[in-house]
């Protein structure tokens, strides 16, 4: 990791290998259950497999309560599975985008110091990470200016792009988005899943996009997972699942999509 961070000046859009080359996760036999009452556990995850290649996404839809959350806790390494193996390739920790932009900030620290905390472990120099600071924020649209706000000063469409150039001002193998646009009104949905997927490709990142909006899903994703009950019940590139859904669920998603 260090070596490719150092390194990010000399190639500073596409750092990472090229797509298809290598898993940037790799989810093995996942199973997860939570206690639901005394003596009785649920079954929240039955069994996971998935494997997201470097510069791929994953659209991972299904309806509330499936496990989505849980999945991406897990695969963020937040949350433990009971059972089965996650890793990501190439060692470095994935960033996470939630739905609650606001809630994943500080409140009392500056935007531009929490962006700042990222690049601590490069040390580098006091003026190189405020230019990299600037940077970052240029690239999700918001004004450098902006570093010395606090979150409470931003709209919530502009603390999401904050997250997002929190996550990306050091590039990611993975980026796991928990519905990071449901939040948003139509035409910011549009601005915010534009950015990401221009971020992904831009960084080859591998990217884990969760969402209930099969739309968004079909811009976004090379491959749609559609998870039900815990199980990953079909997955596929977006139009095969769109025009053939194969599980009763699916099809339900896509006759109620306009
Ligand atoms: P989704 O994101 O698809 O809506 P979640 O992964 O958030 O689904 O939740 C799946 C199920 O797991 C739900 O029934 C939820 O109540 C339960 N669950 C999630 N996290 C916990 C937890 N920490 N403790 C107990 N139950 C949980
Ligand atoms: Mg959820």
């Amino acid at each position: 990791v260090p070596e490719l961070l150092s390194s990010r000046r000399e190639t500073p859009a596409w750092p990472h290998a090229s797509p298809g080359e290598v898993d940037a996760l790799e989810l093995f036999a996942i199973r997860k259950s939570f206690a639901s009452g005394k003596r009785t556990r649920t079954e929240v995850l039955s069994g996971i497999n998935l494997k997201i290649r470097l510069g791929e996404c994953v659209a991972l839809v299904g309806e509330s309560g499936s496990g989505k959350s849980t999945l991406l806790r897990i695969a963020a390494g937040l949350v433990t599975p009971d059972e089965g193996d996650v890793s990501w390739p190439g060692g470095d920790l994935p960033q996470v985008v939630f739905q609650d932009a606001s809630a994943a900030l500080t409140p009392w620290l500056t935007i531009g110091e929490q962006i700042r905390d990222r690049l601590r472990p490069l040390r580098l120099p006091k003026a190189e990470q405020n230019a990299r600071i600037a940077e970052a924020l240029e690239l999700v649209g918001i004004d450098p200016a902006l570093s010395s706000a606090l979150p409470a000063e931003l709209s919530g469409g502009q603390c999401q792009r904050v997250t997002v150039a929190r996550a990306v001002v050091v590039p990611p193998r993975l980026l796991l988005c928990d519905e990071p646009i449901s939040a948003m009104d139509v035409s910011l949905a549009a601005q915010t899943l534009n950015l990401l997927g221009t971020l992904r490709r831009q960084m080859n990142m591998g990217m884990l996009f969760v969402t209930h909006d099969l739309a968004a899903a079909r811009l976004i994703a090379d491959r749609i997972a559609v998870l039900d009950k815990g199980n990953l019940v079909e997955i596929g590139e977006p139009d095969q699942i769109i025009s053939a859904p194969a599980h009763t669920y699916t099809k339900s998603l896509v006759s109620a999509v306009p």
